[in-house]
């Protein structure tokens, strides 16, 4: 485990921090990905506050699956509340949001964290195929279309995702990435039902570790979110 992990668990949802335990596998991203990913950390796209808003629509649907189920399940519980909390540190450069709803397993993780299945980010990469390859062709094409999870990497130089399934009996994995055509996956200890994901910023994106940076983008998007946002533990 690199030192990034322990030093940027400073989650106040839980009294231990997570960590690895088991063995990490590295696994290379699906072909589609990696070509996405490459355009994506490589953007000079300026409007790149989008991130906040995927990973938040991301932790609501996660909210929502779990809502869903419940109602066939009733003994499916997170334990936590149905909430998104969003913690940001300027010393650390870090942002990191995390959910209580459905979780991922490891099976999971590796399918939907590490294949484009997502609509969107097909369409992205179908509509760059006709462009020239400018820069701004394919800026002017993330904005279009938007790329989700991977829109993290635009801001982050690396990305965890602790996350465990509400099945129960399901363990907890760490999937790592800087985006660069691979990731690697562990099972790590105290990790939460739901998932979290710690994104470490780029220098030049450290406005996204400033409170009142990231509550004013919240607030823009926040008329979309059907469960409570918290950023540093007050309700936005
Ligand atoms: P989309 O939301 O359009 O499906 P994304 O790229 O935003 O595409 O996310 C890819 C997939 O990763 C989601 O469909 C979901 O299965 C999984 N995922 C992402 N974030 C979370 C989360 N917070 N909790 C559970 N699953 C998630
Ligand atoms: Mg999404």
């Amino acid at each position: 485990i690199r030192s990034f992990a322990t030093e940027s668990s400073t989650s106040t949802d839980q009294d231990q921090e997570e960590k690895v335990i088991g063995e990490t596998k590295k696994k290379t991203f699906q072909a589609e990905t990696r070509k996405l990913l490459d355009i994506v950390t490589h953007s000079l796209y300026s409007e790149k506050e989008v991130f906040v808003r995927e990973l938040v629509s991301n932790a609501s649907d996660a909210l929502e699956k779990l809502r869903h189920s419940q109602l066939t399940d009733a003994s499916l519980d997170s334990g936590k509340p149905m909430e998104i909390h969003i913690s940001v540190d300027e010393a650390k450069n870090t942002f990191i949001i995390q959910d209580f709803g459905i979780g991922m397993t490891e099976e999971e993780a590796i399918s939907n964290l590490g294949t484009i299945a997502r609509s969107g980010s097909k369409a992205f990469l179908e509509n760059l195929e006709g462009e020239s390859g400018a820069a701004s062709t394919k800026d002017k094409i993330i904005g279009q279309f938007g790329v989700g999870f991977y829109s993290a990497f635009m801001v982050g130089s690396e990305i965890k995702v602790y996350t465990r399934s509400v099945t129960p009996g399901s363990k907890g994995y760490c999937w790592t990435s800087d985006g660069s055509g691979s990731y690697e996956i562990a099972e790590a200890e105290n990790v939460a039902v739901g998932t979290k994901i710690v994104i470490k910023l780029r220098d030049e994106c450290k406005e996204y570790a400033k409170e009142a940076v990231v509550e004013a983008i919240i607030k823009k998007y926040s008329n979309f979110v059907d469960y409570p946002v918290h950023l540093n533990s007050k309700k936005i």
